[in-house]
């Protein structure tokens, strides 16, 4: 079977890679395994040091990765850039904290001694999408290494070549041979690959009709997993809203790689009173964003990664309009063999429309109109995701209250876009996934959290 990776800017094939056999795919586990069983005990310092050297390696190759991802997904340079620097420093945070997320923890009990020690659990699998093909990979594989386990990469199958790149960073960082391989596979590998004795947990990171059928073969097999699902983030304005940071802000997130994030604002609910004003400010920065080529500076956004995918997006919104919503920008496909698709508004979207239900992995903006603050709430908390979150208000103990009691996600910011950072848990709850990723609770998430008793 071949691997294609496709430019999805002008429909041209880049490269074509044999995917791995079974008995390949066998082999490398068989590997990765045998190189935890001598990583396992590696000192932490160690650990750090090639954690460091990866986000040297990273920060010397990001223009070069940066057109890799433009090249097999759509990323605009600048934004790719960004990408590799924040894999850096994912990987410098773990260097410089994971000594302390894992020092035992001394409990007082009737033992002479008694304490909670944090061991590897071995190899892990990480599936993961091709939105952003590095950094969902580094924020596995940073905390997973310097935990002391292994891994092996199922990357989605239109990022071929970032894959194989990321394999290459880790042996150019110096890491030990074989901590960290790429398989080359498609999807419906992946039970086998769970079923394999040496796979000891698996993380995905994708949609959540994925999710679901590798939790239930991982479950039926008892591996533990951590579900990174889709999310149609609500972003609520409320009347006392600064409206030009709001606008702003809501523009920036819903665009965000081609508005192809899982934290990306899919949902705007606006408070009635300031909803002709905030959809008029929503518009003009919309229209403002440059669509073009991915190499050419100043683009804001480039080609949706896929054809099938923007197609699919582009049936969502006309199925959208035909069920009552109005299309105020974009909403046509434009000419050409490539994949891609403009920023969209919709307006008056109700909660039974599918750009509320469903999520819109693309440029496409649903504006929802709240009586007031109870019901931007109740429409927020009215989806089966429950990923992100936000809340624009000028009184910052109200966004507090809401964002900490009121809105049912993994996360909520006041006054700004949802973004990952290193040191805070990132995840979701309902279909949006669960288990944790990045900062303490993403590196306890892979360890066995092992009670040592000593009487
Ligand atoms: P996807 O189709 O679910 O693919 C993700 C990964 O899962 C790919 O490696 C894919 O492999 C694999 N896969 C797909 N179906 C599978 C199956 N039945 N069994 C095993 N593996 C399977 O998702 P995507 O289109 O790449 O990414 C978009 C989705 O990911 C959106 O819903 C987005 O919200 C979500 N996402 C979530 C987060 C988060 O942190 N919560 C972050 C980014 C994206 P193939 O490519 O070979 O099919």
């Amino acid at each position: 079977m071949e691997i294609l990776s496709i430019n999805p800017a002008n429909g041209k094939t880049i490269k074509k890679y044999s995917a791995h056999s079974d008995k390949q795919v066998d082999k490398k586990i068989q590997q990765t395994h045998t190189a935890w069983l001598n990583w396992r005990t590696s000192p932490r310092e160690e650990r750090s040091r090639l954690l460091n050297n990866i986000a040297t390696v990273l920060t010397e190759r990001k223009d070069e990765l940066a057109k890799l991802m433009a090249l097999e997904m759509g990323k605009p340079l600048a934004q790719g850039v960004a990408e590799i620097e924040k894999c850096a420093a994912v990987c410098e945070y773990y260097a410089t904290n994971a000594a302390e997320h894992l020092k035992d923890q001394l409990i007082k009990t009737d033992a002479l001694k008694s304490f909670v020690s944090f061991q590897p659990l071995g190899v892990v699998l990480a599936i993961m999408p091709w939105n952003f093909p590095f950094w969902q990979v580094f924020r596995f594989l940073a905390p997973a290494l310097a935990a002391g386990n292994c891994g092996v990469l199922k990357h989605a199958s239109n990022v071929p070549g970032c894959a194989l790149a990321i394999q290459d960073i880790v042996k150019a960082a110096g890491f030990p041979q074989h901590v960290f391989q790429t398989l080359l596979v498609g999807s419906s590998k992946v039970d086998a690959i769970i079923a394999n004795k040496h796979i000891q947990a698996v993380t995905l990171t994708g949609s959540t009709g994925a999710g679901i059928k590798v939790a239930q073969k991982a479950g039926s097999l008892l591996k533990k997993t951590v579900l990174e699902l889709g999310g149609s983030d609500p972003y609520i304005i409320l009347e006392d809203a600064d409206l030009e940071l709001a606008a702003e802000t809501c523009v920036n997130s819903r665009l965000i790689n081609g508005g192809q994030s899982c934290i990306a604002a899919k949902r705007f609910i606006v408070v009635k009173s300031v909803e002709k004003q905030f959809t008029k400010l929503f518009l003009q920065k919309m229209e403002a964003k440059k669509m073009g080529d991915p190499f050419e500076q100043g683009v804001d956004v480039g080609p949706q990664a896929r054809i099938d995918l923007r197609d699919e997006l582009h049936k969502q919104v006309r199925q959208a309009v035909k069920q009552g919503a109005k299309c105020i920008l974009g909403g046509e496909i434009p000419k050409g063999v490539n994949a891609f698709y403009p920023p969209t508004i919709l307006t008056k979207v109700t909660d039974s429309n599918i750009a509320f239900q469903e999520e819109l992995f693309g440029p496409v903006a649903a504006i929802i109109s709240a009586k007031d603050e109870n019901d931007a709430i109740r429409l927020a908390n009215k989806s089966v995701f429950g990923l992100g979150s936000a809340v624009f208000t000028k009184d910052k103990k109200r966004g507090e209250l809401i964002a900490t009691t009121l809105i049912e996600a993994g996360s909520c910011f006041v006054n700004s876009l949802v973004k990952s950072d290193p040191r805070l848990p990132f995840g979701g709850i309902k279909q949006s996934g669960y288990g944790r990723e990045l900062g303490m609770f993403g590196i306890h998430e892979f360890v066995n959290i092992k009670t040592v008793f000593i009487a």
